[in-house]
């Protein structure tokens, strides 16, 4: 009997999995796929392998500001080969680590079978402890035209060998916005069809504001409060019709490729569930704080439990459950996720957004520091962006970036948030110069 079994080998399954056979638990991974799950072979890396095609795009764009000038050309070719070896190159290192910590590693479709046995084809395991962590997939509709051929999700807009000329996406969430970000820069006319009253609905208003009017900059269309009510397809062509209403009008716009991205659903089907008894939602597996299911030894992580679909978040609930595991207390608080949407510029986030301050009646003060009055934003030329800080009591309750290079510049926030420095101690810090993070201090320094 292994100590720990673990169900899926993204970043929540194969980092604990490392994790637990370096802490001295015999361990069993099971992955149907490729080691490295959504995150690494259809998600964060990869788009951030295109990510930074696009921001070098931009970057020889602008080189004339910087006296350099010279005629250059874009391969998509080299750029989507180049993406298929970042993943490859990465799953090759996560195999690597999994045989060197002693992983025992099985390919294949994983089902429960009772609280200790998982079975794979036709091969049976037994584990003290069952960890599920089978991530999400795209939400489909069940609209009319849904399933016609170029109405795609982000994985086969992933696979797509050759830039579309035009694209039309449905969902103006993270990975939406990222993905107009990204195609934008490589040359598709690109538009956004989104139901809510603004795009990243979730993060605060200035930022998702403010990034709308940048996207509006680089020629991307958005249409908030719009609602797709089904897509045809013109005949003899490869062309789609949208059908949306925006403002209770009927509207239309042609592409040949439709993104669908709706959000995500836990992976919860053929897994044995209701065989077992393990308590779930439409949301997905229903865990308490220390992700353990309502059964004592089988636990759940990251994107299966429908809580924050983030890949860091899958992995710190993986080293929480060793730790319950190991009996082992920590002061990991879920309560404080960074979140980073990559578009120019970046944005990333942590903590309570001022509406959501407002609306839990806290007594809290802001201060903005823009990116244009940093000696070092105006000599890099990216002057666009702020940080904005949000304080109650003397502590940070929330920090909101749109700004280069955000998605760094956050993490200098965490210890201070996690350990609830007060701004009066934070005053004392020397920031060097010139710096962005002097942006951060500045906003601090206002208070
Ligand atoms: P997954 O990574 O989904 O892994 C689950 C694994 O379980 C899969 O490999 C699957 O094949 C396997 N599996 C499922 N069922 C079974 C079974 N029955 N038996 C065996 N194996 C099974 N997050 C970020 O933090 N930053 C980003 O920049 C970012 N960008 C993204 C971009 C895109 C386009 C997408 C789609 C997602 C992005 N995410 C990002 C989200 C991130 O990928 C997920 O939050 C993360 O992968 C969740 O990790 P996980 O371990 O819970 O599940």
């Amino acid at each position: 009997m292994k100590d720990i079994i673990i169900i899926g080998a993204g970043p929540g399954g194969y980092e604990l999995a490392l994790k637990a056979s370096k802490s001295g638990l015999t361990t069993l991974l099971i992955e149907k796929d490729n080691v490295g799950g959504t995150c690494l072979n259809y998600g964060c890396i990869p788009t951030k392998s295109y990510y930074q095609n696009a921001k070098i795009l931009n970057e020889v764009k602008k080189a004339e500001n910087f006296g350099i000038t010279g005629d250059f050309s874009f391969d998509f070719n080299k750029t989507y080969k180049r993406k298929e070896k970042v993943v490859s190159d990465l799953i090759k290192g996560i195999e690597y680590l999994l045989n060197k910590e002693n992983v025992e590693f099985v390919k294949g479709t994983a089902k429960i079978v009772d609280k200790n046995t998982v079975q794979v084809n036709n091969a049976i395991y037994k584990g003290k402890n069952i960890v599920i962590a089978t991530g999400s997939s795209s939400v489909r509709l069940n609209l009319p035209g849904f399933d016609l051929e170029g109405v795609i999700d982000s994985t086969d807009l992933l696979s797509l060998q050759s830039v579309p000329e035009k694209l039309v996406i449905i969902g103006g969430g993270v990975i939406g916005i990222e993905m107009a970000t990204i195609f934008a820069t490589f040359g598709s006319e690109v538009e956004v069809i989104e139901m809510c009253d603004t795009i990243l609905p979730l993060l605060d208003l200035d930022i998702s504001k403010r990034l709308q009017s940048y996207l509006k900059q680089s020629k991307i269309k958005i249409h908030t409060k719009s609602k797709v009510t089904s897509i045809t397809k013109i005949e003899d062509s490869e062309q789609l019709t949208v059908h949306y209403i925006e403002k209770e009008k009927e509207e239309t716009t042609t592409a040949s490729k439709v993104l669908l991205s709706i959000g995500r659903k836990a992976n919860l089907d053929n897994l044995g569930l209701d065989e077992v008894g393990i308590a779930y939602s439409k949301k997905g597996i229903v865990t308490d704080d220390n992700f353990k299911t309502n059964i004592d030894n089988i636990y759940a992580i990251g994107d299966v439990t429908g809580k924050t679909m983030l890949a860091h978040s899958a992995t710190y609930s993986g080293y929480h459950v060793l730790n319950n595991i190991l009996g082992v207390k920590d002061k990991i608080n879920f309560n404080i996720v960074p979140s980073c949407v990559f578009t120019f510029p970046e944005i990333a986030s942590i903590g309570l957004t001022e509406e959501e301050a407002k609306n839990m009646n806290i007594d809290y003060k802001v201060s903005k520091s823009m990116y244009r009055a940093s000696g070092k934003a105006v000599a890099m030329n990216e002057v666009e962006g702020f940080i904005k800080v949000i304080v109650s009591d003397d502590k940070i309750i929330g920090v909101h970036i749109i700004g280069y290079d955000a998605s760094n510049l956050i993490s200098q926030v965490l210890p201070l948030i996690n350990e609830n420095i007060s701004i009066i101690n934070i005053k004392d810090y020397i920031f060097a110069h010139p710096t962005l993070a002097e942006i951060f201090a500045n906003a601090i320094h206002e208070l």
